[in-house]
């Protein structure tokens, strides 16, 4: 089994104590590969990393599905399509009729060599969730890079025309967004009404639900804050936001994530800061050790990174918290 490094020092904050209920959602992240290298990526990912799940940790996921009866794979990366054997996996996860959820960045879409690739996921019903961290093309391009935009626009047209985003069918198209700089991001469902308003009349661009997300202050992110002077600013404002009511509905408390070698984290956030699963543990858990007994109960790793999911309205993979 590959090694990875975990973070050694316990982990000292005044955010409070929470613990894991009931495992619902597996997140698995494929690797660092990526066809883009986002400005706020908070896994530094892009298209010189190597870094990609092995084929036995994936038959691993796919045996954990099997057994655990977990209803929910949420595949993310990188560009999780870019893995060798992406389809493969999600072939096998509808098989078992877990609900997959692929965190796509659209752009990929419309990448040499992926013509088929949205009618595959169509095809296996597979969830799309979506980065669009603005309806504006100057703002999506400069966060994303240069063309991303229109490759975006395109993208999306493409799977409304295979049924995406309509409310009727199992085709679900989420959309993502992300504040440009330090701030926390606008309400959700009035964002998403002016999403949908823009995208409707400039694009005819229809989609299920816009997910909200604060940035995390940790990564790419947090070296850019730094740079700019704007670090503890922006932690201030995440603690000041703070709200006791969200700690119930953190996506940790019912999400496990994996990483491209198979080691498990309370969120995908701690995996990119290599603080390993379960507070008291100072050592890297494995999937092929997972017990989902001990699981259950057991204490959550935060840091203050976590306040990024408290603050206003709260934040996770899914958009604001309910
Ligand atoms: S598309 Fe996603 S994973 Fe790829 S660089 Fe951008 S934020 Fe990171
Ligand atoms: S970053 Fe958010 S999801 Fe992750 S452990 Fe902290 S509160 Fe939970």
């Amino acid at each position: 089994m590959a090694m990875t490094t975990i973070q050694q020092t316990p982990v000292i904050t005044d955010f409070p104590s929470i613990t894991r209920d009931r495992l619902d959602i597996l997140q698995v992240n494929l690797g660092y590969l990526c066809n883009l290298s986002c400005r706020h990526c908070h896994v530094n990912a892009g298209p010189k990393r190597t870094e990609i799940m092995d084929p036995d940790t994936l038959n691993t996921v796919i045996s954990f599905l099997k057994e655990s009866g977990v209803r929910t794979l949420d595949l993310t990366g990188g560009a999780p399509e870019m893995h060798p054997q992406f389809r493969f996996l999600v072939m096998a996860a509808s098989a078992l009729g877990v609900t997959v959820i692929d965190r796509c960045n659209l752009v990929i879409l419309e990448e040499p060599g992926q013509e088929d690739l949205a009618a595959f996921l169509a095809d296996h019903d597979v969830e799309i969730t979506a980065s669009l961290p603005c309806y504006l093309e100057d703002n999506v391009n400069a966060q994303r890079g240069k063309g991303v935009f229109n490759h975006s626009i395109n993208a999306l047209q493409k799977l409304n025309k295979l049924g995406y985003g309509q409310a009727h069918n199992n085709r679900t198209l989420n959309l993502v967004f992300n504040p440009q700089g330090p701030t926390l991001p606008p309400e959700q469902s009035a964002l998403e009404s002016a999403y949908k308003k823009h995208l409707k009349e400039h694009f005819n661009i229809i989609f299920n639900q816009l997910f909200v997300v604060t940035n995390m202050p940790i990564n790419r992110f947090r070296n850019g804050l730094e740079h700019q002077g704007q670090l503890t600013p922006y932690l201030d404002l995440l603690k000041a936001h703070y709200r006791h009511d969200n700690l119930n509905s953190l996506m940790c408390k019912n999400t496990l994530s994996v990483d491209w070698q198979g080691f498990l984290y309370d969120c995908d956030f701690n995996q990119m800061l290599k603080l390993p699963l379960g507070a008291a543990h100072q050592s890297p858990c494995h999937i092929t050790d997972i017990n989902l007994e001990a699981l259950t109960q057991q204490p959550i790793t935060v840091d203050e990174h976590c306040f990024g999911c408290t603050a206003g309205q709260g934040s996770s993979c899914g958009g604001a918290l309910k």
